[in-house]
This record gives C-alpha cells, sequence and structure tokens, in this order.
C-alpha cells in the first residue's frame, strides 16, 4: 500500500504542496472550506481553529491556528492571544474526553527551519498526546486506508467532545463546532 504520509513536522504542507487547489497558505484556506470533516477542522472559535493533524505523532495530534496569517507571535493582539489559548485549553478537555492520554506535549515552532516546523509563517500550537510507553504511531501504521480511518475515528471522538462543552454549536453536517466564549 502506498506511503502517502509523513513524519509529524512534515505537518500538511508536503502533501498539499502536490494540490493545485491550495497556491497559497494551507493554514489560511483549510478553515475556508465547506466540508471541515473532510479537511479535518474540528472546532472554530472567533479568532482561531483547531486541526487534526493529517500526518499525526500520535492519535489525537491536534494543531490549534490562529485565522490571522502571520509568524510573528508578538503580532498576535490581545483577542486572538486570549482566544488562541482559550482554544487550547478546550483541546486539551477535548482530548481527555475523545482519546484520554497520559500526558501532553504542546508548543509552537517558532523561527523557521531551525524549529523543526515546516509552516514557518503561520503560527500554530502543536498538541501532542502522549502515552505512557508510546512512540510514533506513523511507521507502525504505514498503510494509507488504516491512517484515514483512523484519523476518520478519531475526528469524530473528537467532535463529540468539543459539541459537549459549554458555549458550543453545530451549525451543519460536516461542519466544525462553534465554540463561543464568555
Ligand atoms: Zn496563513
Amino acid at each position: 500500500m502506498e506511503q502517502v504520509f509523513a513524519p509529524w513536522r512534515i505537518e500538511w504542507v508536503r502533501r498539499e504542496e502536490k494540490n493545485p487547489d491550495i497556491d497559497e497558505c494551507v493554514l489560511c484556506e483549510l478553515p475556508e472550506r465547506a466540508d471541515a470533516r473532510e479537511n479535518l477542522v474540528v472546532a472554530r472559535s472567533e479568532h482561531a481553529y483547531v486541526l487534526l493533524n493529517n500526518a499525526p505523532y500520535n492519535p489525537g495530534h491536534l494543531m490549534v491556528v490562529p485565522f490571522a496569517h502571520g509568524g510573528e507571535y508578538a503580532a498576535l493582539d490581545d483577542d486572538a492571544l486570549l482566544d488562541h489559548a482559550r482554544l487550547k485549553q478546550r483541546a486539551f478537555d477535548a482530548l481527555d474526553e475523545a482519546v484520554g492520554p497520559d500526558a501532553y506535549n504542546a508548543g509552537l515552532n517558532l523561527g523557521g527551519g531551525a524549529a523543526g516546523g515546516s509552516i514557518d509563517d503561520h503560527l500554530h500550537t502543536h498538541v501532542v498526546p502522549r502515552f505512557d510507553g508510546d512512540t510514533n504511531f506513523m511507521p507502525v501504521i504505514s498503510d494509507t486506508k488504516v491512517v484515514v480511518e483512523a484519523l476518520e475515528e478519531t475526528y469524530d471522538r473528537l467532535h463529540d467532545a468539543f459539541a459537549d462543552q459549554s458555549g458550543a454549536t453545530v451549525p451543519g453536517e460536516d461542519a466544525a463546532v462553534e465554540l463561543a466564549f464568555d
């Protein structure tokens, strides 16, 4: 079976580079698309959204992404900073519910290739669930069909968990959960 998924640091961009529909920024483009489920956009708030990584380090590997395009953390305004932080908080809650990991790693790759990220110009926080004794499961599950099924199942579990949170609405079939913070 063909292996189409890259290690987690490669993120989305290598795969999307082959897609002629995306010629600008993938992290700007994905939340604009009609079918959130197909594009793995699981939840969104006023200034940020949650994306399930399509090349996860572990099951449930998420990215919390401000809508504003930019690679400078200092350039985020107060509203976007707070919203991004609240969405991270909700992401941990949803993962506790949907995936039940033993621990988390969460962080930003800033400043280009030396940080290990591949999308330098649109900052995002990785939230990676960790399990006792885990190793990167992507090399273990290299069968494309199995990986896609695992992503869809994880997406649905997380979508349910976000939908159960306070201030959540689901505006339509295959739509991301919308979260309003008061
Ligand atoms: Zn962007």
